[in-house]
Formats: C-alpha cells, structure tokens, sequence
C-alpha cells in the first residue's frame, strides 16, 4: 500500500506468514524492531479496520492529486465508423465499418455544445480546472479521403476554439493526403498512432484492406513522410501468436530505417487484447509476451530504452510500481529488517484507466456519448448523447466511477494497487458489473515480471 518494495531474508518471510496464517508472534523485545519495520513500511497493520483506514486517506490523497493535476478530460472523437481495412483481430465488429455516415457539420457543432456541458459539470465537480484537455480522433478510420471535411473543422475547432491537444489513433493509409493541413497545427499535434504489425510478409496478412490487400508499403512511406515534417509517431504493434515470432524482422527494419534514432518515434508493442469479451484466437497473454521479450533481446530495458519503446497500457500499468523501483537505483540498506528497500515514488492504483475517472468521453459517429472509447457503437453502454441534444444519463454515468475498494475481490486483492480493478468494459462484458472483475492475467503478469527480475533483487540484497 505504502508503494514500498523490500528485499528480505528467509527470516521475515516466515514471520510474515505466520501473520498470514492467523499465528501473529507476540509483541516482545525480540520481534519489537522487526513489527515497527514492517509496520511503517506498511506491511502490517493493527486489524482490518486500520488497514482500511489507511487505504481511505491514501486514496483520498491520490484523488486530490489527479483532480488537480495537468493532465484534463480526453474527448475521443469516432469522426466516423467507416473503415478502409479488416484487420482480422479489430475490437470493434467490421460490420460497424460499413456504416458510410461521418460526422456533419451540425452533429460536430452539437458535438462541440456537449464538451461545454462536460466542462461545465467537471467545473461545478471542482476538476480538471487547471488541466490541459485533449481531443483524440479515431473511429473506424478517422483520416479517410470522404471524412476530410469533418476532420478539419473537428481540428479547428478543437485546437483555435479550446486550446485543447490533439492525436489521432490513425491505420496511416491516408495520412499524406492530411499533413498538408494538419501543418498549421504542429505545435498542438502530440501523435499519430499507426500500426506495424511485423515485417511486411506478416503486416501483409493482418492489416489489409477491404478488398485485401497489404498496406505495410504505404502506411511505411507515410510514417516517413510524417516524421519529416516534424510530426510525433507511435508506432504500435500489435502482438498475438501469430507475429509474436517477427518481432526480430520488425526490429531490423526499424533499424534500417534509422527510426529509433528520430527524436519524434516511440514505439508501442502491446498484446492484442480481448476487452470486448470475446476469446481471441491465438490470444498471447500479457506475462507471455513478457518472457517472449526477454528470450528474444536479453536486458528489457536496455531493448525499451534503444528503441523508445513503451510496453502496451496494461502491462506497463501493472509493472510500472515495481519497475520504478528497478530503474530509479534509490536501494538502501535497512536494519533490523534484515532487507533492502526502495523508497516509495510511485502512486497505488485505485482505477485501473480513465473510464473510471470520468476522464474519458467518446462521441460515437451515431451521436452517442461513451464513458469508454472501445465501448462505442454498443448502445446499451451509452451513458448519454450529444445529438440531436445533450444528455447525460447521471445513473448510467456514475456507474463507471468505481474503484478497487467498491469490489469484494479487489478489496480483498494481493496486487490490487498495481492493478486498480480491471478494464471496467472487459468486466462489464464478461461479468455484467464493473465491480465483478475480469483480472486478466494480473497475478501471473506481476509475478512473471519479479521473477524475470529477480536478479537485480538479490543483488540488491547481497549488498
Ligand atoms: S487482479 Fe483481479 S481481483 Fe485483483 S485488483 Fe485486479 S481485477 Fe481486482
Ligand atoms: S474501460 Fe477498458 S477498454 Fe475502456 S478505456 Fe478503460 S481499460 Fe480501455
């Protein structure tokens, strides 16, 4: 809870199972040193009640701190829900991608009415007030040729109306035919986000287009194209089984294209994931990919760091607490505890994304409003409109607004705080309550991660 990470002898680690197991050494001289160790590094508590206590006046703080920080609301945009590709592991089903409608002028100006409402009621909430807000552009395909018009006045209004940020989750095909007059907007554009999914003999057969065709060719020229006019690329990859064994191929290329060495690339592998509920064929879970990224290039950081490269939200989510502690180098030593520690720099995650935040808000093509962008187009999960007016349906609103103390598993959770309950939508689907967690792979996704690093603990320890 306190973010503190140890490494301790064989001697605490029976002590703290005995605890565990209900058989709790009595207070005296001998153990003293040892129970106020423990105790202040926040390992052990009094009873049940102090323990929860101390979670409520943590997660009190780290709410303070996000209502007030810097980073605001994003508003997602699905400029429209048409898509050139099929990609054949897309989360959103590709009969949603026939829908030939893309946002018109009056939706986007009723679309704009909403994000006042939105403010207003963050403002009236007291949060986000000193924030930058952002907009993302998305969809479906949102930089398609017949959705031109709809995405400059979206860019517009966005960034000359707000002052918000702006990125697009883009496939890239069509970016060139847009630098032209997103150039204006250079300073206020954080990223284009476009999938590479392998060297081309494996992109080829995943990211195609209706009609079947590979796109790796084109969507490399315009991540060319783009990181010479001084735009920012992530660049994600998508990995299951299939490319899992290409990620080497992919390396090279990216090597011989020099793009780890531009200041503008970063790069984000991430497993191709199944919030929606569905089984994914050849699904390749988060602490799979873990070890498959070791086998293949030997000192994860060293890979993450020569390459720019991120690892995909959950799994660096779940890692992150523990990984701070690897590369922030602050180990001391610490006596009576027999142990090294860390000091503790990171916050404990209470909500695992911004759904739950009421940081998120997706305008669905259809004039839906979404607490979660991969929920749009499914209008049982709606939790209000924007057109032909605004509304917010407060009930289906604030049951998004759920932390890991609202859930009897996650209260009761060993790594709830390097989790934070679960993708809300992944649990909703699969479970019917955002409370009923999914945990997908949290526990082995954690422990993995430890075990592959236990060398830097021992040696730690041994100092
Ligand atoms: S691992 Fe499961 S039970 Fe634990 S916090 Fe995450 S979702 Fe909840
Ligand atoms: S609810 Fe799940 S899918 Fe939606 S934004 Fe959060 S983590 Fe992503």
């Amino acid at each position: 809870m306190s973010g503190a990470i140890d490494t301790i002898g064989v001697e605490v680690k029976q002590f703290l199972d005995r605890i565990r197991k209900g058989d709790v050494p009595s207070r005296n001289e001998d153990y003293e040193p040892l129970y106020q160790f423990l105790e202040k590094r926040g390992y052990i508590y009094e009873s049940r009640d102090s323990e929860w206590a101390k979670l409520f006046e943590i997660r009190d703080h780290v709410y303070r701190l996000q209502d007030t920080s810097v980073a605001g609301i994003t508003f997602n945009v699905c400029t429209t829900y048409m898509c050139n590709l099929r990609c054949p592991y897309c989360y959103q089903g590709h009969e949603l991608h026939e829908k030939s409608h893309a946002l018109t002028m009056t939706e986007i100006d009723k679309m704009f009415k909403a994000v006042d409402g939105i403010l207003a009621m963050e403002k009236e909430k007291g949060r986000y007030q000193n924030a930058t807000h952002r907009m993302m552009l998305y969809g479906g395909e949102p930089l398609l040729p017949t959705t031109r018009e709809t995405v400059r006045e979206v860019v517009r209004r966005a960034v000359d109306g707000y002052g918000f940020r702006i990125y697009a989750i883009t496939n890239g095909t069509f970016l060139h035919d847009y630098l032209d007059f997103f150039e204006q907007y250079k300073e206020e554009w954080d990223y284009f986000q476009i999938s590479v999914d392998g060297p081309k003999s494996i992109h080829d057969q995943r990211r195609i287009t209706a009609g079947g065709q590979g796109t790796f060719d084109r969507i490399a020229r315009n991540i060319d194209m783009a990181l010479e006019r001084g735009f920012r690329i992530a660049l994600r990859t998508n990995i299951n089984k299939d490319n899992v064994d290409h990620l080497e191929e992919l390396v090279s290329f990216v090597e011989q294209k020099g793009w780890h060495e531009h200041p503008l690339f970063f790069w984000q592998i991430s497993p191709v994931t199944d919030h929606y509920g569905d089984n994914l064929p050849n699904h390749l879970p988060e602490h799979k990919l873990l070890v498959a990224l070791y086998e293949k290039f030997g000192d994860l950081e060293e890979f993450l760091e020569k390459y720019s490269v991120q690892l995909g939200t959950d799994l660096s989510m779940r890692t992150s607490r523990i990984r701070q502690a690897i590369t922030s180098k602050d180990w001391v030593m610490n006596n009576p505890g027999d142990s090294c520690i860390s000091i503790p720099n990171t916050l404990p995650i209470f909500k695992e994304c911004s759904a739950r935040e009421h940081r998120f808000y997706a305008f669905g093509a259809e004039g839906a409003i979404y607490a979660c962008p991969e929920s749009v187009g499914r209008s049982e999960l709606a939790i209000g409109t924007f057109f032909p007016e605004f509304v917010i349906n407060p009930i289906k609103h604030n049951m998004w607004e759920r932390d890991i103390t609202d859930s009897e598993q996650c209260g009761t959770c060993s790594v709830s705080l390097f989790c934070g309950g679960g993708c809300a939508y992944s649990n909703l689907m699969r479970n019917g309550s955002i409370t009923k967690p999914h945990c997908n792979y949290s526990h082995p996704t954690i422990s993995t991660y430890v075990k592959l690093n236990e060398g830097i603990f021992l040696q730690v320890q041994h100092k």
